[in-house]
C-alpha cells in the first residue's frame, strides 16, 4: 500500500537526485516524509517552513511534472511542518555541512556546451566560456558573465565545469553559488576550521562562482571572497563569475569590482526569435516531444525574456502529451499556455486582471501579491503589479492600494517609484512588463 502511496514522490525524488548535488539533495529532500498520497493530492511533512519555501521556489516546475495538480494547474500538495505539529518554535534553518570537497560537485550533466544553443545573443559569451574551458588560467581571467534571469548563465558555468572534468581530470574544479560559499564560511567559522577552508579554496585550479550578486551588502564575507579571489588569480588559476548585473552595478567594494573587471566581462542578451525556436526544439526533443514550427513560433513569440519559462512551457506540453498521447497543435498549445499568451481576455483592465497576469508571469500566487511576504521575487512582483495598476487604472491611489490586500497608498507609490527607477536600466524587467501589458490588452 505504502509503495503505491509514495510512488509519485519516489519517482520525483529519483528524477531530482540526478539533477542536483548530493549535499543539496540531503539538505532539501532527504527529510521530507509522505503522510498521504492519492491521485488528486499529496501531503508531505517537511522539517520546517524554510524547506517548504525553498523547494517550492526552486523545484516547483519539476514537482508539477510528477505530483498531482489541481484543475487550475497548481500543485495539489499539502505541506505539514513538523514543528507545527510539536510546538511553535523559531524557524530552524537546515544546517549545511561544510562543502570543501571538489569531488562532490555535481555539475548538472545536462548543462553542457553541446546542449547550449547558440545565437547572436550568446555567441560571444559562449565562445569566451569555451575558450576558458579549453585553457583554464590561460585565456580570459577572470571571466565575468552577466545577464538577466533564465538566460543560461548557470548553464554555461556548469558547461565549463563539465568540460574540464571530462577533458582534464587533473584539475580541481569547484563550482559554487555565492550563497553556498557564504554558508560554507559560516559553517567553518562555527567549526573553527576557517584555515582549512581557506586552504581548500586557494588550492583550486578552477573556481566557478554563481550569482555573485548575493555577496552584496555582506561586507564580512566579501573580504574573505576577495582574498580567495586574489590568491587564485595571483597563482594564475581560473576564475569565472556569474552575475545578474555588470561589475560596476554591483554594490560591492571598489577593490572587488576592479578585480572582476580585470579579465573579460561578457553579457548574455535576450535571445532572438529564431534562437528561441531552436532552443524550444532542442528542449522538446529531450522530452521526446516533436513540435511543429507553427507551435514553436507560437510559443517563442509569446515567451521572450526567459528561457526557463520556455522550458516550463515544454514541460507542460510534455506532461499533456504523456497523459493524452495527442499531438500538440497550436490550439492545444493556446489553451495549455493561455496564462502566458492571453490569460486576460477582457479589454477592461482591472486590478484583479493585473494581479492575475503578474502572478502568472512571475509564477507566484495572486494571494502572494496581496500578502505580506518579503521574499525577493514576490516583493518585486508585487511592486510590478502596483506600478501597472497606477499606470493603467484611473481610480484613486487609496482605492487601488486597498485591492492589494489593504495596503496604504504610500506603499503603492513607493512600489511605483521603485519599479520606475529599476526600469531605467533593467531591460529584462522591462520586457517582462511588456509581456504582462500585452496580456492585459489582448
Ligand atoms: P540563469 O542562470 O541565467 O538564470 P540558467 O542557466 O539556469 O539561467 O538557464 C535556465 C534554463 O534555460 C536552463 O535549463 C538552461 O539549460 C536553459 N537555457 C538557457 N540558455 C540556453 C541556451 N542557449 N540553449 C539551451 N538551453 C538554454
Ligand atoms: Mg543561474
Amino acid at each position: 500500500m505504502l509503495e503505491t502511496l509514495d510512488n509519485v514522490w519516489i519517482q520525483f525524488l529519483e528524477f531530482i537526485k540526478n539533477r542536483i548535488s548530493i549535499s543539496e539533495y540531503q539538505n532539501w529532500f532527504e527529510h521530507i516524509n509522505v503522510i498521504s498520497s492519492t491521485k488528486d493530492e499529496i501531503t508531505l511533512e517537511v522539517p520546517n517552513i524554510f524547506v517548504r519555501e525553498y523547494i517550492l521556489d526552486n523545484y516547483k516546475k519539476d514537482m508539477l511534472i510528477f505530483l498531482p495538480t489541481k484543475n487550475d494547474g497548481e500543485l495539489s500538495v499539502n505541506f505539514i511542518v513538523k514543528e507545527e505539529i510539536k510546538e511553535k518554535r523559531k524557524i530552524k534553518y537546515p544546517v549545511l555541512p561544510p562543502i570543501m570537497n571538489s569531488n562532490d560537485i555535481n555539475f548538472n550533466s545536462q548543462y553542457t556546451f553541446e546542449n547550449y544553443i547558440e545565437g547572436p545573443s550568446n555567441q560571444f559569451v559562449k565562445s569566451a566560456a569555451f575558450s576558458v574551458a579549453q585553457k583554464p588560467g590561460n585565456s580570459f581571467n577572470p571571466l565575468f558573465i552577466h545577464g538577466g534571469v533564465g538566460l543560461g548563465k548557470t548553464h554555461l558555468l556548469h558547461g565549463i565545469g563539465n568540460y574540464i572534468k571530462n577533458h582534464n581530470k587533473k584539475y580541481s574544479v569547484k563550482c559554487i553559488t555565492t550563497e553556498a560559499f557564504i554558508n560554507d564560511l559560516i559553517m567553518n567559522l562555527r567549526n573553527k576550521s576557517v584555515d582549512k577552508m581557506k586552504k581548500f579554496y586557494r588550492n583550486l585550479d578552477v573556481f566557478l562562482v554563481d550569482d555573485i550578486q548575493f555577496l552584496q551588502n555582506k561586507e564580512n564575507f566579501e573580504e574573505e571572497f576577495c582574498n580567495t579571489f586574489e590568491s587564485l588569480i595571483n597563482q594564475n588559476k581560473q576564475i569565472v563569475i556569474v552575475s545578474d548585473k555588470p561589475p560596476a552595478q554591483l554594490k560591492l567594494s571598489q577593490r572587488l569590482i576592479a578585480r572582476m573587471e580585470w579579465g573579460l566581462v561578457a553579457h548574455i542578451e535576450v535571445p532572438d526569435l529564431e534562437t528561441r525556436v531552436a532552443i524550444l526544439k532542442h528542449k522538446a526533443s529531450f522530452k521526446g516531444l516533436t513540435l511543429s514550427d507553427d507551435v514553436c513560433f507560437f510559443i517563442a513569440e509569446r515567451i521572450f525574456s526567459n528561457i526557463r519559462q520556455l522550458e516550463g512551457a515544454i514541460n507542460r506540453l510534455a506532461a499533456y502529451y504523456k497523459i493524452t498521447n495527442v499531438s500538440i497543435t497550436k490550439e492545444i498549445c493556446q489553451s495549455l499556455l493561455n496564462e502566458i499568451s492571453s490569460y486576460v481576455s477582457t479589454n477592461k483592465i482591472s486590478v484583479e486582471n493585473i494581479l492575475k497576469s503578474v502572478a502568472l508571469v512571475f509564477e507566484i500566487k495572486v494571494s502572494d501579491l496581496k500578502g505580506e511576504s518579503r521574499l525577493k521575487n514576490i516583493a518585486l512582483a508585487r511592486q510590478v503589479a502596483m506600478y501597472l495598476a497606477k499606470e493603467h487604472i484611473s481610480d484613486s491611489l487609496q482605492k487601488i492600494a486597498q485591492s492589494f490586500g489593504g495596503k496604504t497608498h504610500s506603499t503603492l507609490l513607493h512600489g511605483w517609484k521603485k519599479i520606475s527607477s529599476i526600469l531605467e536600466t533593467d531591460e529584462n524587467l522591462s520586457r517582462q512588463i511588456q509581456m504582462i501589458k500585452r496580456n492585459l490588452s489582448s
